[in-house]
C-alpha cells in the first residue's frame, strides 16, 4: 500500500523498491539497475515521473541487462534507504552494476534533462563503461572488427548478424543490440565508419545503416523506410527465424488447425471482422454481465452507459442493430434503482427471437483467432469493439468522452480480468482527462492500447503466432511512422488518425462466417 501512494505503480513496470525488498533486488542482481529516489510531495519529481514512465517503455527490452527500479523517499518506511543510499535532493537517479555489493552505494547520473534520448544515452555511457563481472544478459557492445566479423559464426550459433554502421558518437548500434537481447537466432554489433576494411568489403557509403551479414562472407542490406533505431529494430525482430527467447517459432496455419477444436478460419490480418464483434457481444451480454446477479448503483449506470453506446454506434447487421437499440430503449425506461440479470437477459432473449433482431448464441472468432484455446479471443474482441465505436463516434457523436467512459466503466465494473481492469483504470485516471474531441477520443485508445502492448511483450499471455507491437507497424502504415531532428522515433498523430478511421471504418468490416 505505501508503494501505490508513489509516484508509480506497478502498471509502470517499475520496481517499486522498499525498506523490505530492497536489499534483495539491488544486492548481487544479475542485470545493472536504475534506481530514482525520488519524494512523492517534490514538484520536480512529478513533473519528471512522465520521462521515467516513457524511459521505462522505451527501453523495456533491456531488462535483463538492465532495469529500471523507483523508491519514495517521502513515504517513513523507507527513509533508512534512502539514507543508506546517501540520497539528498530530489529526484536522484543512481545506476548500480550487476553484481553490487551491500556497501555499493551506487553511482549518480550528475546532471540529466527531461528526456528520454538523453537518459537512454546516459544509460549507454554508463553499461559499457560496466567492469567485470560484465552483467551476463548483456550482450557487448563495444565495435566489432573484420577479424571479428571473420570468425564471428564459428563461435555464436546464430542464423542472423546484423551490422550497424554508424560514426562513433551515434547510440543507435548498441540501442538495437539491447532491443534485440531477447531474441534468438540473432545478434547485432555495431561496426564504426572508421572499420575501413569492412566498410569497404560492403561497400557502405551511408551512416547509420544495417546489413545482415551471412557465414561465407554473404551480405544483403536491411531494407527500411527510415535509417532509424525503431524501424531496425522492428525489422530484425521479425526476420525468419529470429523468436524471442522461450517462444515457440510461428507455425504455418496448415499445423494451426489442428491445434485448435474450431476449424482454423483463414482471415486477412489487416481487416476488422463482424464475426469478431458480434461474438464479443455475445460473450459481453451472456457470459460477463452473467456472472453479475443484480445491477445497482454504479454497476447500474454502467450498464445503461454500455448498451446505449452500442445503441448509438454499433455498426452491426440490422437484425443486431435492432436488438441493441430495443434493449436500449427497454433499459433507460427501468426507474428502479436495481435490475436483475435474470431481467435483462430476459428481454435480451425475447427480443433475440423476433423475426427482424437477433444477436446470433455462441463465438465465432475470425480475426481474434488465437493459435491455443487460451490466447486472444475474447480480450482482443474487446479491444476492435471498442475501438470501432470511439470511430462510430467520431462521425456521429458530439461528446468526446461517452463512449470512453462507457468502456472504462464497463471494464472496471465487468471485464472478468481483474488485473486488466486495475491497469486500465490507473490508465484512464491518469490521462482520460486530455481527451477534449472526437479524434483525441480516437487517439486516446490507441495510445494507451499501445501502451498496454508494450507491457506485454513477451507476457506468458502473447499468443507467439501474433507478437505485441507497437501497432500501426510500419509494414502496415508507413506514413504512421517519422523520426524526429535527433532521430527518435515519433507517430505522425495526423496520418495514424487518418488510419485509424479508415482501419476500422464500418464500410471496411468484412462480413465472412456471419450465421
Ligand atoms: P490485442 O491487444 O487484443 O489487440 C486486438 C487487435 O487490435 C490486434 O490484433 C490489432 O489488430 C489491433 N491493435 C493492436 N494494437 C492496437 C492499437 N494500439 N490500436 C488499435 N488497434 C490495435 N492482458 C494482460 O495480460 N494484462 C493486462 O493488464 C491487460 N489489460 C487489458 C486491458 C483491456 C482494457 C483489455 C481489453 C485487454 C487487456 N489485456 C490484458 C488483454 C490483452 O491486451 C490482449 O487483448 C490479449 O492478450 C489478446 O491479444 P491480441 O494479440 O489478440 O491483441
Amino acid at each position: 500500500p505505501s508503494a501505490e501512494a508513489g509516484l508509480y505503480t506497478a502498471s509502470d513496470q517499475i520496481v517499486l523498491l522498499t525498506q523490505e525488498n530492497v536489499e534483495s533486488i539491488l544486492i548481487n542482481s544479475t542485470a545493472a539497475m536504475i534506481v530514482e529516489f525520488y519524494a512523492s510531495w517534490c514538484g520536480h519529481c512529478v513533473a519528471f515521473s512522465p520521462t521515467y514512465k516513457a524511459l521505462v517503455r522505451d527501453i523495456k527490452e533491456w531488462k535483463p541487462a538492465v532495469d529500471l527500479a523507483a523508491v519514495d523517499c517521502a513515504d517513513q518506511e523507507n527513509r533508512e534507504v534512502c539514507k543508506t543510499y546517501k540520497v539528498r535532493g530530489y529526484p536522484t537517479i543512481k545506476f548500480f552494476h550487476a553484481y553490487s555489493k551491500p556497501d555499493y552505494e551506487g553511482l549518480p547520473f550528475r546532471e540529466f534533462s527531461r528526456n528520454v534520448q538523453d537518459l537512454r544515452h546516459k544509460i549507454l555511457d554508463k553499461l559499457e563503461t560496466h567492469g567485470e563481472p560484465w552483467p551476463p544478459a548483456c550482450p557487448p557492445l563495444e565495435p566489432t572488427s573484420q577479424m571479428e566479423v571473420d570468425v564471428f559464426f564459428e563461435t555464436n550459433d546464430v542464423k542472423h548478424l546484423a551490422l550497424i554502421f554508424e560514426d562513433a558518437t551515434s547510440y543507435v548500434g548498441r540501442e538495437v543490440t539491447l532491443d534485440l537481447l531477447q531474441f534468438d537466432s540473432i545478434a547485432v554489433r555495431r561496426v564504426l565508419n572508421t572499420e575501413e576494411s569492412l566498410v569497404t568489403k560492403l561497400g557502405v557509403t551511408e551512416f547509420p545503416s544495417c546489413y545482415l551479414y551471412y557465414p561465407g562472407g554473404n551480405f544483403t542490406r536491411l531494407r527500411v523506410d527510415i535509417e532509424a533505431r525503431a524501424f531496425y529494430s522492428y525489422a530484425l525482430q521479425r526476420l525468419p527465424g529470429v523468436v524471442r527467447s522461450g517462444k515457440p517459432p510461428p507455425v504455418s496455419t496448415e499445423l494451426l488447425k489442428n491445434n485448435t477444436e474450431d476449424p482454423w478460419r483463414p482471415f486477412d490480418k489487416f481487416r476488422v471482422y463482424m464475426a469478431d464483434l458480434e461474438s464479443t457481444l455475445h460473450y459481453s451480454l451472456r457470459v460477463e454481465l452473467g456472472a453479475q446477479s443484480v445491477f445497482q448503483g454504479r454497476a447500474l449506470t454502467s450498464l445503461k452507459a454500455y448498451i446505449s453506446v452500442l445503441a448509438k454506434y454499433f455498426p452491426g447487421r440490422p437484425i443486431v442493430t435492432n436488438l441493441l437499440k430495443d434493449l436500449n430503449s427497454w433499459l433507460q425506461k427501468q426507474t428502479g434503482d436495481r435490475i436483475s440479470y435474470e431481467a435483462f437477459k430476459e428481454k435480451l432473449e425475447n427480443d433475440a427471437q423476433s423475426p427482424n433482431s437477433t444477436l446470433p448464441d455462441g463465438v465465432r472468432w475470425v480475426g481474434c483467432q488465437g493459435s491455443q484455446p487460451h490466447f486472444r479471443r475474447y480480450p482482443c474482441g474487446v479491444w476492435t469493439l471498442f475501438h470501432v465505436l470511439t470511430v462510430q463516434a467520431n462521425s456521429k457523436g458530439s461528446d468526446p468522452q461517452e463512449v470512453l467512459r462507457a468502456m472504462r466503466s464497463y471494464v472496471h465494473n465487468f471485464f472478468g480480468c481483474r488485473e486488466c481492469a486495475g491497469h486500465f483504470e490507473n490508465m484512464a485516471a491518469e490521462t482520460l482527462e486530455q481527451v477534449t474531441s472526437l479524434p483525441t477520443a480516437v487517439l486516446w485508445l490507441w495510445s494507451r492500447h499501445n501502451v498496454v502492448n508494450n507491457r506485454l511483450a513477451g507476457a506468458l499471455s502473447e499468443d507467439p503466432q501474433f507478437p505485441k507491437i507497437q501497432w500501426p507497424p510500419p509494414d502496415m502504415c508507413s506514413a504512421c511512422h517519422a523520426v524526429k531532428d535527433n532521430g527518435e522515433h515519433t507517430w505522425n498523430l495526423t496520418e495514424v488518425l487518418k488510419f485509424l478511421l479508415t482501419y476500422f471504418s464500418s464500410d471496411r468490416i468484412l462480413t465472412d462466417y456471419l450465421e
